[in-house]
């Protein structure tokens, strides 16, 4: 459900509690996507479907999750489609897992910590995701899976899966994710080293969301967060 103002409401089966007042279950039920209903207070919320990413928008989180600019990024770079297998780690919260599930084929994710794995199940189930099949297992011991179109790491010590990457097809991709620098450079210089590997660049994607409101019209008075550094590598 969406109010006027496009804050969103998750209808679960049951009546439909908001700041704005109560909508009856009853009466959601009859409803279809595109009617507009109204609370006991009189405020008028419109029923839509929901697409992925509104459900995706409220995934659990336990670990920090890469944003999605930056993972529009790696979509990007790499032209994943429908038909690619591509391995993660580690899960994490599960949002990098998630969004890359929605996109291709068959996405394989690892994790050492259990406490992480059953919020990525969590968040699998609840978006009905059927495409993921988790592994709990430490990535630097090795890779199972073969011809991968994609590795994608968001690691503290990513240059460990260098010797693995036999797992990627021939012209695949490795991208490594790291916050800090001297990972960066680490990374590289193993993969630099590699007759494996094509280093290709490492990028750093900044977004700077604008206002427009009425003559107001300027870049938001926010500080440029940085996220992370993305490091592109190719199978050769
Ligand atoms: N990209 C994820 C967040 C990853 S956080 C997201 O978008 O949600 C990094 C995760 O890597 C942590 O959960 C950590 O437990 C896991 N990890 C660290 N070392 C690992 C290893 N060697 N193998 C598998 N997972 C590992």
């Amino acid at each position: 459900m969406i109010t006027d103002k496009g804050k969103k409401f998750f209808y679960k089966g049951d009546d439909l509690h908001t700041q704005y007042g109560c909508i009856k279950k009853p009466e959601i039920e009859k409803a279809k996507p595109g009617d507009v209903l109204k609370t006991n207070t009189g405020k008028e919320m419109l029923l839509t479907n929901g697409i992925f990413m509104d459900f995706y928008s409220k995934i659990k989180r336990g670990a920090q999750i890469i944003p999605l600019k930056d993972m529009g990024s790696i979509v990007a770079q790499t032209g994943i489609n429908s038909k690619s297998r591509v391995l993660e780690a580690g899960s994490g919260s599960g949002g990098l897992c998630c969004f890359l599930a929605n996109i291709v084929e068959k996405v394989f994710t690892y994790e050492i910590r259990e406490d992480f794995a059953k919020i990525v199940k969590k968040n699998i189930e609840n978006l009905n995701l059927t495409n993921v099949e988790q592994k709990h297992k430490d990535i630097y011991e090795g890779i199972d899976e073969k011809n991968l179109d994609l590795v994608v790491l968001d690691l503290p010590e990513p240059w460990k899966v260098v010797p693995h990457v036999k797992a990627i097809k021939h012209g695949g991709f490795l991208v490594s994710y790291s916050p800090c620098t001297p990972q960066v450079s680490d990374f590289i210089e193993d993969v630099s080293k590699s007759d494996e590997l094509i280093y290709i660049k490492t990028v750093e994607i900044i977004e700077r969301e604008w206002e427009f409101s009425g003559r107001k019209i300027r870049p938001k008075s926010q500080p440029i967060g940085h996220s992370g550094f993305m490091s592109f590598v190719r199978r050769i």
